[in-house]
């Protein structure tokens, strides 16, 4: 999609995650092209049960959906949607766009925000040429990975580099299960949910119930 600037137009940002969980790359990432772009919103969408990620176990929907909420409560700009997680099945990204097209009327412009390595498969995605018609795509910088164009029209997508963050949710879960700190990895609130509900704890065969070093 080419997007406009119609001050009538809510210009609405989609995060899609399987936020498992949720941490400051993802909050980087979105709040810095909620700034680019001039949006008025930035929506976090967790997954249902995730279609790419077959290799592991993912937590269950609700405890991604209340980090999701937790880690972006402060933040005015940032909203939570739970249509990936009621919608039975497999998550599709033009599922969730026709979902929010519907909610949200059509006075909208949507941006759909993804790293550089979720972008580089989006060829392989359900229906992307209807994905990309019904969304403008940003895709952001991610440590490790090369950002470019997959091969998409130049109109329908943008490239933009972001404040680098090393950070991924593979690595905090590891932390978590060997007892290392992922303060400053997450947002505090997400660290002591993950805390209390013992996550991520499954790798670790003798895990210390306090996990001093998280916090
Ligand atoms: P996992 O390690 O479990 O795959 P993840 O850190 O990749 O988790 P996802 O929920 O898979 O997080 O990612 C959701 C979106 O956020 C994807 O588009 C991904 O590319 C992007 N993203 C994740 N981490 C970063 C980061 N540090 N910087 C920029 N974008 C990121
Ligand atoms: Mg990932």
């Amino acid at each position: 999609m080419v997007y406009t600037l119609d001050p009538r137009t809510k210009r609405l940002g989609i995060m899609g995650g399987t936020f498992d969980p949720i941490h400051n790359g993802h909050l980087v990432a979105a709040s810095e092209v909620a700034h680019r772009f001039a949006l008025d919103q930035v929506l976090f969408v967790p997954t249902g049960q995730p279609w790419q990620k077959e290799d592991h176990k993912v937590s269950e929907a609700e405890h991604r959906y209340l980090m999701t909420v937790i880690a972006t409560a402060a933040d005015a700009r940032f909203e939570v949607s739970r249509v990936d997680i009621e919608r039975p099945g497999p998550t599709f990204t033009v599922d969730t766009l026709t979902d929010l097209r519907k909610q949200y009327g059509e006075d909208l412009e949507m941006f759909f925000i993804t790293g550089a390595d979720a972008l580089s498969n989006i060829l392989t995605w359900r229906d992307h040429e209807q994905v990309v018609e019904m969304a403008h795509l940003v895709g952001v910088t991610r440590p490790g990975h090369n950002l470019q164009n997959p091969g998409l029209p130049s109109e329908a997508i943008t490239l933009i580099e972001i404040p680098a963050l090393a950070i991924s949710s593979t690595d905090v879960r590891a932390r978590v299960a060997r007892g290392e700190p992922i303060r400053y990895l997450v947002p505090d609130g997400v660290a002591f949910h993950i805390q209390k509900h013992n996550l991520y704890l499954d790798a670790n065969p003798n895990p210390d119930p306090t996990i001093v070093g998280i916090l």
